[in-house]
């Protein structure tokens, strides 16, 4: 059987209850066959970047997955469209978005699946809870970058009355 490779996943959610879909669907991985959950970061609270909408509740997850990185993102989109996502335009607001940002040290360029994502490096709300939990994955210059870029963690779900 295939050695577990370390995974990073991002969520992230802008419809309805954000947090508790980032919530719900931060549980539906650790639940997924062949995948660990590993380490979680805080939520964050982020402004809508080239989208519309609220803010939105993103998340970073690491996980161990014997999975192929094409099967892992099946299984994503698969909780992205049982969370009632639909996508009737590009960047439209979203009741779930799951991105595979890294798969070990791997590297794929296909039709369906680039990794490391293309666009994390640009994203506060992926390189500040990626940093968290991961913190040789991203540079400090990296951080600075898109320190504009407004994000603020959300408190433990336990002190909000
Ligand atoms: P985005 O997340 O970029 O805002 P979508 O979630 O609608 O947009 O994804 C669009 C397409 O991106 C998906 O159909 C998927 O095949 C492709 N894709 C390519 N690389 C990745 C990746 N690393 N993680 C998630 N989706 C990816
Ligand atoms: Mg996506």
């Amino acid at each position: 059987m295939r050695e577990p490779v370390c995974a990073y996943i991002a969520v992230g959610a802008n419809v309805g209850d954000a947090r508790q879909a980032a919530c719900n669907a931060i549980a539906a991985i650790g639940r997924l066959p062949g995948v660990a959950l590993r380490r979680q970061s805080s939520l964050y609270r982020t402004a809508p970047l080239d989208s519309s909408g609220p803010d939105y509740v993103n998340a970073v997850v690491e996980v161990a997955t014997r999975l192929t990185a094409p099967e892992l993102l099946a299984l994503l989109q698969r909780l992205e469209t049982e969370a009632g996502r639909e996508r009737p335009y590009r960047n439209a607001p979203r009741t779930l978005d799951l991105d595979l940002l890294l798969y070990g040290t791997g590297r794929i360029d296909s039709a369906v699946l680039v990794v490391p994502h293309p666009r994390m490096r640009e994203r506060a709300f992926v390189l500040v809870p990626l940093a968290e939990i991961a913190p040789s994955r991203v540079s400090t210059d990296e951080l600075a970058r898109v320190a504009s870029q407004r994000i603020e963690a959300l408190p433990p779900a336990s002190l909000v009355p």
